[in-house]
């Protein structure tokens, strides 16, 4: 019998993991992606694998799932993981009337967390603000973002997933009896269109999303939400360092490589062809950066730069869940053949795969059981070592 076959619209960090899940239970997939691995939001993130600490107050759903695929990526990819830990600060006395609800919401969402003095903070982290009244440690950690798409898609290059980058998808395809049974595609480097077809399209475009199942005059809630970062020349911190209060603007600091990244903002737009990296943003960036580490104040900017968060529900800014839904189109619009996944965190891309996945096979009477959480991933070096098929 012929192997079903998916099509995964995008190569994020939702992408690149669905197609790994889908790999291993069987399926021939073939990955469509207008620019290249990580093109989209999942190449310019924050970098921060979630503990879960940030929303524990707030949002247990989302900091349940990140408590859980935190320790879930460390065991399967921790060669693009630094576990190297975060630090949760307090500077003044509304951080301090927020420990204690911290402290009881950390332990409800089983997150491990140690209370340390702030002399010991301030001997682990020494550019940290110096007037430190208390700090927690948790085990936040940094990841590299393209790295870890590539080694989920470099895994599922090497268990037969097609990769077929610069190539758009223009329009879904129906049967005209309600199913969707392929997409319309534009090869950007050959200018040449397409059809392909398959049991089953994920539309894994993350903020895009809507604009994909809009072609078939449907919609789904995606809340297309941006945030703007700063990365300055100095590697300031080993981990990441976040104001221990309700999570808001710049109050995250975190290395990456050998620099340091302040982020983030949150804010609506109208058109996602355009977003621009607000002057007010950068300049919030640095002054809240700098409460957390002084010395960012007069340090050399590398870079400015945003992403756009593919959030749903209803809701305003930070109010909105960083939790996912995989939405069945037969379900909501009688629409067969299609399912999307939006929402969520690169810390929860396994669990967003392995949901897309138990729909897709429910859907087509598949009895696949997913593997991912105990399958180790290769390296991202395996992307491109395994060879590019030829779609010409
Ligand atoms: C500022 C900011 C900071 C963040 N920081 C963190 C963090 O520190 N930790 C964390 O866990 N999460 C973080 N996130 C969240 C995380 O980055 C996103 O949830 C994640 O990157 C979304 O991945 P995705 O694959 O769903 O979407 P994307 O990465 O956007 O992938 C969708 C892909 O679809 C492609 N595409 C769209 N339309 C088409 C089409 N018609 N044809 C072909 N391809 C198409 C796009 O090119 C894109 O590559 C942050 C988000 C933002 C905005």
């Amino acid at each position: 019998m012929s192997k079903p076959h998916a099509i995964i619209i995008g190569a994020g960090f939702t992408g690149t993991a669905t197609a790994h899940d889908l790999a291993l239970r069987g399926f021939d997939v073939t990955v469509i992606e207008r620019g290249d691995i990580c093109h989209g939001t999942s190449g310019r993130t924050h970098g921060l694998l979630h503990s879960g600490g940030r929303y524990a107050v707030k949002d247990q759903e989302s900091a349940i799932e990140c408590i859980t695929e935190n320790t879930i990526l460390r065991r399967i990819v921790p060669q693009v993981i630094e576990p190297n830990g975060g630090l949760f600060i307090a500077l003044d006395e509304s951080d301090l009337a927020y420990a204690e609800q911290f402290i009881e919401s950390c332990e409800e969402c089983h997150i491990p967390l140690e209370e340390i003095k702030p002399q010991e903070a301030l001997r682990r982290e020494p550019h940290i603000n110096p007037r430190v009244l208390t700090a927690f440690m948790i085990p936040d950690g940094t990841f590299d973002p393209l790295r870890l798409a590539l080694a989920f898609a470099g895994t599922a290059k090497r268990n037969g997933a097609k990769f077929r980058t610069y190539t758009e998808v223009k329009k879904l395809i129906t049967d005209g009896k309600g199913n969707i049974t392929g997409v319309n595609l534009l090869d950007l480097k050959s200018g040449k269109s397409a059809e392909l077809y398959a049991d089953i399209v994920v539309n894994a475009t993350g903020a895009w999303a809507g604009e994909i199942v809009e072609t078939v005059g449907v919609n789904v809630p995606v809340k297309p939400t941006p945030g703007v970062m700063v990365a300055f020349e100095q590697r300031f911190v080993q981990r990441t360092v976040n104001r221990l209060n309700k999570p808001g603007d710049g109050d995250i600091v975190l290395p990456q490589r050998r620099m340091v990244v302040v982020g983030t903002t949150s804010f609506e737009v109208d058109s996602l062809d355009y977003v621009p990296v607000l002057e007010d943003h950068v300049k919030l960036m640095i002054e809240r950066g700098a409460q957390l580490i002084p010395a960012i104040a007069g340090a050399k900017i590398r870079g400015k730069y945003m992403a756009t968060r593919p959030l749903i529900g209803g809701g305003e800014g930070r109010s909105v869940a960083r939790t996912f839904k995989c939405y069945d189109h037969k379900e909501m619009h009688n629409l067969d053949g299609l399912v999307t996944i939006t929402g969520g965190k690169a810390t929860t891309l396994r669990a967003m795969a392995e949901k897309t996945a138990d729909v897709v096979c429910t859907k087509l009477g598949i009895n696949a059981p997913c593997v991912t959480a105990e399958t180790p991933l290769l390296s991202y070096r395996q992307y491109y070592l395994q060879p590019n098929e030829d779609f010409s």
